[in-house]
C-alpha cells in the first residue's frame, strides 16, 4: 500500500460512461481523521446526554427520599412529643403521690425538667432528636428513682403500721387508766404506767401489733408477763397473766393469742396490765386504742 494515488471508479448502470476520479492518499487520510473526530464528538454528546438524564432521575429519586425522610422525622418528633406529654402526666402524678406521702420533692425537678424549647417544630438535625430522646431517658431514670423511693417508703409505712400498737389486748372493761393514781395496796399516790383491763381469768390476751416476744416470764409485781418488741421503738407489756403461751424470740402477729388473763403478781383482781413503751418510755396506751 505504498501508492500515492488512488483511482475511484464510478460505474453507472446501463451504458453510461464510467467516471474515474483520482484521489491523493493524503486526502484520504485527512478524511478518515475527520470522520474519527466527528464520531468521537458524537459519542461524547450522547454520553453527556445519557449522564444528564441519569443525574436527573437520581436527583428526583433523592428528592422523594428526602421528603420521605422528613416525613418520617416529623412522625418521630410527634411520637417523641406524645411520650414527653405522657412523662409530664407521670411526673405530675408522681409529685401528687409524693405530696400525699409527705415526701420531699424529687431531685432533678422532673416536672420542669421535661420538655425543652419548641417541641412542635421540625428539628433540623438528627442530633436534636437524639437530644430529645436523651432528655426522655433522663426523665425516665428520675421517675424510676422516685418510684423506688415511694415504694420503699410505702413498705416502711406498712411495716410501721404493722408494728404500731393498735386496739385493746383483751375484751374487758377499764379498771384503771394511765397516769397518777392512788395505789390500791397502800393508798399512796403513784404513777400508773399502763392501762388495766379487767376480764375473767382465762380470757385470751392478744398482741396489739406484729413483733417478736422479748420476755415471757414471771416478774415481781407484774406476775406472769409477756413483752413484745415491735421495732420502730415500740414495745408492749402484758402483765398479771394466768398463763403465757409464747416463748422469747417467737414472732407474733397482731391479734395472735399470747397469754390468758389472770391475777398473778401484785394484783387485786383478774385483769391485764397493758403498757406501751416508746423508746423505753411508758406512754398512754389510750392513744393507740
Ligand atoms: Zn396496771
Amino acid at each position: 500500500m505504498s501508492a500515492k494515488k488512488f483511482a475511484i471508479l464510478v460505474i453507472p448502470e446501463g451504458s453510461h460512461r464510467v467516471r474515474r476520479f483520482s484521489v491523493q492518499r493524503s486526502l484520504l487520510n485527512w478524511v478518515a481523521c475527520g470522520m474519527v473526530l466527528v464520531l468521537l464528538g458524537l459519542s461524547a454528546l450522547v454520553f453527556d446526554y445519557v449522564r444528564t438524564n441519569l443525574d436527573q432521575s437520581e436527583f428526583a429519586r433523592l428528592q422523594v427520599e428526602n421528603r420521605e425522610q422528613r416525613d418520617e422525622m416529623r412522625r418521630l418528633v410527634v411520637r417523641l412529643e406524645d411520650l414527653r406529654k405522657e412523662m409530664v402526666v407521670l411526673a405530675q402524678n408522681d409529685a401528687k403521690v409524693r405530696v400525699m406521702a409527705k415526701l420531699s420533692r424529687p431531685k432533678g425537678d422532673s416536672l420542669s425538667g421535661v420538655g425543652g424549647p419548641g417541641s412542635d417544630d421540625l428539628p433540623q438535625e438528627y442530633s436534636d432528636i437524639q437530644r430529645r430522646i436523651d432528655d426522655l431517658r433522663h426523665q425516665i431514670d428520675l421517675q424510676r428513682e422516685s418510684q423506688e423511693e415511694i415504694q420503699g417508703f410505702l413498705n416502711d409505712q406498712r411495716s410501721l403500721l404493722a408494728a404500731k400498737p393498735s386496739g385493746y389486748p383483751v375484751k374487758g372493761w377499764t379498771t384503771s387508766s394511765f397516769g397518777m393514781r392512788r395505789d390500791p395496796f397502800n393508798g399512796r399516790r403513784k404513777m400508773h404506767e399502763g392501762y388495766d383491763i379487767a376480764a375473767r381469768t382465762g380470757t385470751p390476751v392478744t398482741a396489739t401489733a406484729d413483733g417478736i416476744v422479748s420476755q415471757s416470764k414471771a416478774v415481781p409485781g407484774y406476775g406472769k408477763m409477756v413483752v413484745i418488741d415491735h421495732g420502730y421503738g415500740y414495745r408492749t407489756y402484758y402483765g398479771h397473766n394466768s398463763k403465757n403461751y409464747v416463748k422469747v424470740g417467737q414472732r407474733v402477729k397482731r391479734g395472735e393469742r399470747i397469754a390468758a388473763v389472770g391475777n398473778t403478781g401484785r394484783s387485786t383482781g383478774s385483769h391485764v396490765h397493758y403498757e406501751v413503751r416508746m423508746n423505753g418510755v411508758p406512754v398512754n396506751p389510750k392513744k393507740f386504742f
